[in-house]
């Protein structure tokens, strides 16, 4: 039977009465001439008598812009977050210590030893529970290095943007109103994000001059396929049980869904269920990234495909829908995909060029 091994919780540092909240909210909705009686009727009815803030309640009259309230999140949420699990974890095991010896009912990590019915591996793409059970077993066909730093620069897209060139890319992100995340990937382990500007003299105009919000980090992506990625009570998940190259961005969000799916199976205790799901869930991501790196390692495909693509903006995001998981009908795949084969067969040549 699953158990939840650990609780705990973090308040943000400001309390105050629902009064008091409603009372703020009706100030700045009488502003915007909104219904108070609804406002009013709608707080009687929520069932708490204290709410905790992470600001003072007079200085969320300042997050009038969808930018300041996204920075505010991405400024507290994860520092309550990590309080909650630091205190989970403290109350529990070890936050931040090593795994130390495994076997099939109790693994040690830091100094403490834990009995366990399951064995999940969510410890990453050199993970050690996948070499000690045994599931080792993988097809890699490629391995890829990337490299990322944050530039405090106002984002000019609310989009992600990839450049591309010839056996690599460059992803611009914006990550809050004032920060843009610059990534590349590559074949080359030695190339650094200046050097590759080379190759994108738009990306470089944008950056020349502006300052630096980070160190510039590095790690590898790997396009690994697992035979198995369960056995006995022991399963895998996240780049634990096999990865696509990070130029799908879909690493994360696939590690999520198998975290969902894992906890079904053992919910009835059975991981053959988990075994299948993670076996359909990376048949699209693996397509997906073959064919990207196709289009990164051959410019004259590429510039092909980016022309069928600009042509048919449903194809694209038809496309776009079906690889985040929005869309998995039959109907949608064969609609963006003869959209796109259709302009890929037939290009307008102002668009190819
Ligand atoms: C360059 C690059 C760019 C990427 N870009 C994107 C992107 O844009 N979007 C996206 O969705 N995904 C992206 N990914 C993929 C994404 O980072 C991974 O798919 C995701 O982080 C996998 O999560 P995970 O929890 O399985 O593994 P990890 O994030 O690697 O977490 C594993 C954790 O286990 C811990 N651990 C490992 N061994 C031990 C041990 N012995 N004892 C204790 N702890 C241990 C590690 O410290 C780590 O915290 C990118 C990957 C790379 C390399």
């Amino acid at each position: 039977m699953t158990t939840i091994a650990s609780v705990a919780t973090a308040f943000p540092p400001f309390r105050y009465s629902q009064e008091d909240i409603l009372h703020e909210l009706q100030t700045s909705w009488a502003a915007n001439n909104g219904n108070l009686a609804t406002l009013a009727r709608m707080h009687s009815r929520v069932g708490v008598a204290t709410r905790n803030l992470v600001l003072p309640l007079d200085q969320y009259k300042e997050l009038d812009t969808w930018g300041k309230a996204n920075d505010c999140w991405i400024r507290e949420a994860p520092v309550l977050g990590e309080q909650a699990l630091r205190l989970a974890f403290a109350l529990h095991l070890s936050f931040g210590s090593r795994l130390g010896e495994i076997s099939a009912s109790q693994i040690v990590v830091g100094t403490r030893s834990v009995r366990c019915r399951w064995l999940v591996g969510a410890d990453g793409s050199h993970s050690r529970i996948r070499e000690w059970s045994g599931l080792a077993h993988y097809r890699e066909s490629h391995v890829r290095f990337g490299v990322r730093r944050h530039y405090r620069a106002k984002p000019w897209t609310d989009c992600v943007e990839v450049y591309w060139a010839d056996g690599h890319q460059f992803y611009v992100t914006p990550v809050a109103s004032d920060e843009i995340c610059v990534a590349l990937i590559g074949v080359d382990s030695k190339l650094r994000i200046e050097a590759a500007f080379e190759a994108f003299p738009r990306l470089r105009r944008r950056l020349e001059g502006v300052p630096y919000a980070s160190c510039q980090r590095g790690a590898v992506t790997f396009s690994r396929t697992l035979k198995r990625v369960t056995k006995s009570n022991v399963a895998l998940i996240g780049d634990a049980a096999g990865s696509v190259d990070a130029v799908t961005g879909i690493g994360i969000s696939l590690a999520l869904t198998q975290a969902s799916a894992l906890a079904d199976a053992l919910r009835v205790e059975d991981l053959s269920t988990y075994e299948r799901h993670h076996r359909i869930s990376m048949r699209l991501p693996i397509v997906m990234s073959h064919v990207l790196l196709a289009l990164s390692e051959n410019g004259v495909l590429r510039r092909r495909a980016i022309g069928a693509l600009s042509s048919t903006s449903t194809g694209f995001d038809g496309l776009l829908a079906l690889h985040v998981g929005y869309e998995s009908s039959v109907q949608a795949w064969r609609k963006a995909a003869s959209q796109l084969a259709w302009h890929f067969a037939f290009p307008s040549p102002a668009r190819e060029a």
